[in-house]
């Protein structure tokens, strides 16, 4: 058995990261989605709202868009949707969670 060069292994590795899959977020177990951008510069781990927003009707004030590319046939991944790809944007388009502010009870007792 030959093992796989070490750039194939981490090349592998860095696919899995990028795998967008559905997980509950461990802070307040809201449902998310996770994965890491496949930018090879500056990958980041991105935790999104599962229900695309409409653009639109505009990005909340101070979350992030990306958008979820991939379907059918192709992988699903999570990009930075930046300023010069947004107009032209054709993808679903996720906004990075934040978790929601306790409940009032909460915070009074
Ligand atoms: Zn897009
Ligand atoms: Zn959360």
């Amino acid at each position: 058995m030959t093992r796989l060069p070490a750039h194939l292994v981490a090349e592998r590795a860095a696919r899995a990261a990028e795998t967008v899959r559905r997980q509950p977020c461990p802070r307040c177990g809201a449902d998310t989605l996770t994965a890491r951008t496949p930018d090879r510069v500056a990958a980041v781990d991105v935790r999104t709202d599962p229900t695309p927003i409409d653009p639109k009707a505009g990005i909340p004030a101070g979350r992030l868009a990306w958008c979820l590319t991939g379907g059918d046939h192709t992988p699903q991944r999570i990009r930075w949707r930046d300023r010069w790809h947004a107009p032209h944007c054709t993808h679903p388009v996720l906004i990075d969670h934040q978790c929601p502010p306790r409940p009032v009870q909460e915070t009074l007792l």
